[in-house]
Formats: C-alpha cells, structure tokens, sequence
C-alpha cells in the first residue's frame, strides 16, 4: 500500500453511445512495471489516455501518490509534467535540434535552469547512445534514434511514471531493439512504467506484471511468467496464440 504510485479504480470511458473502458481498476507501485496487452481495439490507447489527461472519462478516479487528479482540482499540464507518455509518433520539432527539442518542457513548462537541464539532457542522450546528435535535427535521425530523443525529451520532465503507446510499432524492424534495450535498461534503473506494446518477447523481459483487456475490461492480471506460460481464459490464450 505505502508503496503505490497510481490508482486506478472502477475507470468508465464512452466514446457517445460506445462504452470503451468499462469499470478498470488496478494499481502501480514505485518502481513497478506492468506491460498492457490486449487485441486491436480493446482500450489501451484510451486507457493510456486517460491516465494522462488526453482524454475526458465519466467514471472512476485516477490517483497519483494518493493525490486525485480526476476531480479538477490539479492542473492536466502540471499532472502531464508527473505522468511522462511516449507515442508511436514523436512529434519532435523539425525546425529545432535534438537538444533545444528536450529543452523546451523543462525550461519553458518547468522553468528549470537551462544549464541543469542541458547536462541532464546531454547524460541522458549519452546513455541511450546519441550524444552525437544533440545538435542535429529530427530529419537527419532514423526512426529509432528519433523515439529515443523522444523518451530522452520525456525523462527530463522527471517524470514520476513513464507511459508507452506501442512505441516502437511505426518502426524499421532493425530498430526496434534499441529502444527497447532502452526501455528495459530504465526499468533495471526503477523507473515506474506502464506499457503497451506487441513485442510479446519483451514484454516477458520487462514486466513485473502482465494485464491483459479484452473489450474495456481486464480480463487477466499476473506475473508474465504465469501469463505467458498458463493463461487463465481463451480470450487470453487466442490473443497469444497469434504471436507463436
Ligand atoms: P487499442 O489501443 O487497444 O487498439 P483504442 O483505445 O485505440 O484501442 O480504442 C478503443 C476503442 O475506442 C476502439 O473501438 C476505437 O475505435 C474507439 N476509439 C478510440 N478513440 C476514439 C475517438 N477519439 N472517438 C471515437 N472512438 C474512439
Ligand atoms: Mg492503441
């Protein structure tokens, strides 16, 4: 208990007639990770969404280090600054480089000290390997060096837990392993994460804790060696049984 970041209880989200999330509860302890599977189309975007302020819900409540963040009363902006998200897309700035892309949360948002962060944001591009790019522009990276920046542009937020939509879904099959090898290296450092991805073996690698949704609902929720290996119901052993 003492050790719980985020809460999660009885989340109902509707798109107008169409109930997406449908009574979600579960919880993150700091340092956690909890990887997300789920169809095509089951609400995990949406429930990344929601967690994140993207998107508005008609039930539930969300906490953050028992701070509730669904009752208006805390700024989105300022909970975004706690709850880092990455996308499949990474929306970097074309016009600015890699570093004065990273900067701009945390200077302008944050109004941190730009020397403070600038040495952050240099260690931080020389442990996922792109020192090198600081002062390149976004059209001169591959997709998996630009979604690296990406993740780099959201830990110097400090973020309190980091969120992941499918990130390495748009990319180059080459490069997906770097940005997990990324992903993973932030886990063994302890960072809380919630992640969905369809890179099963990762997964395995990286959870402490699988859930698994089926049409707005958890269906499952376990170790992943559990998970993976003896799956409770069918609709969790057909969604595995497209990976093999
Ligand atoms: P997943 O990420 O698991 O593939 P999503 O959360 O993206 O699923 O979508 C869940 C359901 O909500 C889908 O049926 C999708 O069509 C619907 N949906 C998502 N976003 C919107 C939106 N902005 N407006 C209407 N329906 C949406
Ligand atoms: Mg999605």
């Amino acid at each position: 208990m003492g050790n719980q970041l985020l809460k999660i209880s009885h989340l109902k989200k509707s798109f107008g007639e169409t109930e997406v999330l449908k009574d979600i509860s579960f919880d993150i302890n700091k340092g956690e990770v909890v990887v997300i599977l789920g169809p095509s189309g089951c609400g995990k975007s949406t429930l990344l969404r929601c967690i994140n302020g993207l998107e508005e819900f008609q039930g539930g409540e969300i906490s953050l280090d028992g701070q509730n963040l669904s009752d208006g009363k805390v700024p989105w902006h300022l909970i975004r600054q706690k709850i880092g998200m990455v996308f499949q897309s990474y929306d970097l700035f074309p016009h600015m480089t890699i570093l004065d892309n990273i900067l701009l949360g945390p200077v302008k948002a944050q109004k941190r000290d730009p020397k403070e962060v600038r040495e952050m944001a240099v260690s931080l591009l020389k442990r996922v390997g792109l020192e090198e790019k600081k002062d390149s522009y976004p059209r001169q990276l591959s997709g998996g060096q630009k979604q690296r920046v990406a993740i780099v542009r959201s830990l110097c937020m400090n973020p309190e837990i980091m969120l992941f939509d499918e990130v390495t879904a748009a990319l180059d099959p080459e490069m997906v392993r770097e940005v997990l090898d990324v992903m993973l290296e932030l886990a063994k450092q302890g960072m809380t994460m919630a992640i969905v991805t369809h890179e099963m073996q990762f997964a395995k690698a990286v959870a402490d804790r699988v859930i698994f949704i089926d049409e707005g609902r958890i269906v499952e929720q376990n170790t992943p060696k559990e998970f993976f290996e003896h799956p409770q119901t069918e609709r969790a052993q057909k969604f595995l049984n497209m990976f093999n």
